[in-house]
């Protein structure tokens, strides 16, 4: 099966099992806009509280806060996103459809990539255990010549998204035939800015109404409040602020489902510090991050740091987290060193000094700031696509296991009296009593007990909890473990602490902090 159809089969699993469902979906859907049904909401809720609890729980220098998605305008022009906050578009002709310059090259590149490793790959067949690998990329002919078009073709993208030159996005496109997917020509319009903002009115017209933006980010609802949180918290330099909410985006290219949408969901944390100390805790927030990530075990294999080639207008520094996607690695999370431009520009645009006072310098500076952002929407497929497994069963039997982290699990425990009568149920209920005060559980009773399995597998259930005849006598039970179907006979007191050692996020945060 292609990565592609692996991918097809995601999007359709999240449908049919209530994690995502486009949305307004009777009206045949709006573009880039989901919806998270009954197991995706949890997901996504675990998703956040691990992020949230592990920023303010884990620092005891960083705390939380919760603005409004409406800001006053002027934010925007201070932050610089009504000048600049653009995408370099460009059209085909003949299928009418529309692209990202910049996406397309990359594409482009990644074309080169694929088609190196393919040649390693053929190659270590080939040699087999006598394959040197490092050799063979420094020497074979072809790998040499495709990774020469991919620097040359590399360095003319970097340098034409530097000085923001269209017509040489445009004339890498032309010039290595990029062709449009659809109609398959080169019919291209020229590139042109596109500002990625949504903008509204607020207030009617009558007395003037004041058009207003949609944040694309969260970050400046944290840049505005700082010296608030500052003062009424007794912050110190250096100390953070972690903020949980909606961003919006009109995105030119809106694709590969919850990947890129036009309403998502971010995460982010601007860390005030200390000028000339910037680059010491980029380093320590990539590392946290990256930490942070590698507990939930979804493969640290699966994860890279990608150095932007160009930096944003507000950034000295600047990495990616990617991860590997049914679509390639792409990232997940931002991590900037924004120097002092967003708080230095809010002081200028407002007009009110926003400096803080370093008692231990004695003087008032304006702090610099590292950023770590990242998208729950990415985050969500991430995980999705690393869980999403087809199993091939002895037998000739088969099964779809989404096999989540078990701490991010929509239902820890399913509670399955085995038949619906003899007090099984009665006693079912009792220990799912017993056990939803601390864990999601769900109770299911129809069907055999097989197909029950099956259903909870689908949706990345831990922990089956199986009551059979024996359990009214014995007071045992049969807990079935997920990934490997094994089952182990345990009794009713034991489940608690069983359960608790799987899904309890203090395990992963004790693992983050032994890294870091
Ligand atoms: P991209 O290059 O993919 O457009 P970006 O570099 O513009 O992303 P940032 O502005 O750094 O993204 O935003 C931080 C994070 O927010 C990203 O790492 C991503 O996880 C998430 N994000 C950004 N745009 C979207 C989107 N349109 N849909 C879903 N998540 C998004």
């Amino acid at each position: 099966m292609t990565q592609e159809d692996v991918f097809k089969k995601l999007v359709a699993h999240c449908k049919e099992y209530g994690f995502v469902f486009p949305s307004s979906e009777i009206y045949d859907g709006l573009g880039a806009v989901y919806d998270y049904g009954q197991n995706g909401v949890e997901l996504k809720n675990n998703i956040k509280r691990y992020w949230w609890d592990s920023m303010t729980m884990l620092h005891e220098n960083v705390v939380g806060i919760d603005a409004a998605i409406f800001m006053h305008p002027t934010t925007w022009k201070a932050s610089g996103h009504v000048d600049a906050f653009n995408d370099p578009l460009i059209d085909n002709r003949d299928s009418k459809k529309r692209y990202r310059a910049d996406v397309l090259i990359e594409d482009l590149m990644a074309k080169y990539d694929e088609k190196i490793e393919k040649e390693v790959q053929k190659a270590a067949k080939r040699f087999g255990d006598s394959f040197d690998e490092a050799m063979f990329r420094q020497t074979n002919p072809r790998v040499l010549e495709h990774q020469a078009k991919r620097d040359e073709i590399h360095a003319r993208y970097a340098k034409a998204m530097n000085e923001n030159d269209l017509p040489g996005l445009k004339a890498i496109i032309m010039d290595y035939d990029v062709v449009d997917p659809i109609s398959g020509t080169k019919n291209w319009t020229d590139v042109r800015q596109f500002n990625l903002m949504f903008s509204t009115e607020m207030g009617s017209t009558a007395d003037g109404a004041m058009k207003i933006y949609l944040r694309p980010e969260t970050a400046q609802g944290i840049f505005v409040n700082y010296l608030n949180v500052q003062k009424t918290g007794r912050m110190k330099i250096p100390f953070g602020i972690a903020q949980i909410g909606k961003a919006f985006r009109n995105e030119i290219v809106a694709r590969q489902f919850i990947f890129r949408m036009r309403e998502f969901e971010q995460m982010e944390m601007q860390f005030f510090v200390r000028p000339g100390d910037e680059m010491k805790w980029f380093a320590y927030w990539k590392e946290h991050r990256l930490a942070w990530h590698k507990a939930l075990g979804l493969g640290d294999h699966k994860y890279r740091f990608h150095d932007h080639d160009k930096l944003a207008h507000y950034a000295n520094a600047a990495t990616d987290i990617e991860f590997e996607m049914p679509f390639g690695f792409k990232e997940v999370e931002g991590i900037h060193s924004r120097t002092d431009f967003d708080l230095s520009s809010h002081e200028k645009y407002s007009g009110k000094n926003i400096k803080y006072f370093d008692p231990e310098l004695n003087q008032s500076y304006t702090p610099y700031v590292i950023e770590t952002s990242i998208g729950v929407d990415r985050m969500f497929l991430s995980i999705m696509s690393a869980a999403y497994c087809e199993e091939q069963l002895e037998g000739g039997d088969s099964r779809v296991v989404l096999k989540l982290p078990p701490v991010l699990a929509p239902v820890k425990a399913a509670i399955l009296p085995l038949v619906k009568k003899d007090g099984l149920p009665e006693k079912a209920r009792e220990i799912m009593d017993a056990l939803k005060f601390d864990f999601r559980c769900v109770y299911d009773e129809k069907d055999s007990i097989g197909k029950r399995y099956r259903r909870q597998d689908a949706v990345g259930t831990p922990f089956c909890i199986t009551v059979d005849h024996d359990t009214l006598t014995d007071g045992c039970v049969t807990i079935r473990h997920r990934d490997t179907m094994q089952q182990e006979r345990v009794s009713i007191e034991a489940l608690h602490d069983l359960i608790d050692q799987e899904v309890n996020m203090k395990n992963l945060f004790k693992k983050i902090m032994g890294q870091v």
